[in-house]
């Protein structure tokens, strides 16, 4: 293992999680160094709009609301680096981080910042109307089919969340349920089944996303009537579940059984103390870019009192 570097905080992933970490820790003199994965900007900068993130009046391109979180991270002093995290030594300290399979890095604090990628069908038409119609979060694009019908797939908590979320805006949500039953947990299903603007569609899957642009419909099949059908909507939201991207960290740090990283409540502390997690890499429930900037905010504050209390800043 040749070492070629020693660092105070190192930050993996580029997220609003992980720049909101380096904007804190630059500021509290912690002289980060991020290294920023395979996505930098990570899953924002393959949605279109961001409506919702407050300080931007007018709305903002996720990809460009990336960009000016890097450049803001950089104005306040972080070191942020092309790279990819490819194993971590966390069993002594100070912790050991490689990059790209070829170097390694120490460093007195480590925050996680991975984030998670949402799962898709893996039909093409999902991936040539990506951002055209086709996306896997509702709550940012929702509001762009207001008053039109729309179509979600999915029968967890969030494609339940997500579909009654749609009802309020869409004059119709065409829910597709792979099987005769929900995954979801008993009261969202009901609330889903007695929204009078969701129409569920049970045993159905999706065949293919029509449109040459934007989506206009979508053709779909009944597994148990062998029935296709073609419904015209303006927009597919996939809601078929999320990966966090933490398989870097199996058998070193706890994890649920999906591989959500668990962090302390109130905290951002993992199982190993000097490690910290923060965004989406740890949190199934709200995955907002707000949210992550939050969390990321608290990894940075806890990285610092971590620090300075074991003397090392
Ligand atoms: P889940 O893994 O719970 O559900 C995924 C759903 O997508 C399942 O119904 C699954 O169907 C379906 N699915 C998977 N692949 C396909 C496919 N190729 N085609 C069609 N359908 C597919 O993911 P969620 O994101 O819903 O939830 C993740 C976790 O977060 C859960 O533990 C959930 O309870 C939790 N959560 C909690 C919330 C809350 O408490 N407010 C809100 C949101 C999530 P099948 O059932 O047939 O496998």
């Amino acid at each position: 293992m040749s070492v070629v570097e020693k660092v105070q905080c190192l930050i993996i992933g580029s997220g609003p999680a992980g720049y909101t970490a380096a904007i804190y820790a630059s500021r509290a003199n912690l002289k980060p160094v991020l290294y920023q994965g395979l996505q930098p900007g990570g899953q924002l900068t393959i949605t279109t709009e961001v409506e919702n993130y407050p300080g931007y009046p007018n709305g903002i391109m996720g990809p460009q609301m990336m960009v000016d979180f890097e450049q803001q991270a950089q104005r306040m002093g972080a070191d942020i680096r092309w790279g990819l995290a490819t194993k971590v030594d966390f069993s002594s300290k100070p912790f050991k981080v490689e990059i790209d399979e070829e170097k390694w890095i120490e460093a007195d604090a480590v925050i996680i910042a991975t984030g998670a990628s949402a799962k898709w069908l893996g039909i093409p038409s999902e991936q040539r109307l990506n951002g055209h119609g086709v996306s896997a979060c509702a709550v940012c694009d929702g509001f762009f089919f207001k008053n039109q019908e729309v179509a979600i797939v999915g029968a967890g908590d969030t494609a339940c969340e997500e579909a009654l979320y749609l009802s309020k805006l869409c004059t119709q949500v065409h829910m597709l349920v792979r099987r005769s039953e929900m995954r979801a947990s008993k009261v969202m299903q009901d609330r889903v089944l007695n929204t009078p603007n969701i129409k569920v569609y049970w045993n159905s899957e999706t065949l293919e996303i029509l449109g040459d642009h934007t989506v206009e419909a979508m053709h779909i099949i009944n597994h148990a009537t062998k029935e296709e059908t073609t419904v015209p909507i303006k927009a597919f939201f996939v809601a078929i579940g999320h990966q966090p991207n933490s398989s870097l960290f199996t058998g070193v740090l706890d994890m649920d059984e999906q591989g959500y990283l668990i962090t302390k409540p109130d905290s951002s502390k993992t199982n190993i103390e000097g490690v910290f997690a923060c965004g989406d890499v740890q949190d199934k429930i709200y995955r907002q870019a707000v949210t992550a900037a939050g969390s990321g905010c608290m990894a940075a504050l806890d990285a610092e009192r971590y620090l300075g209390a074991m003397g090392l800043h």
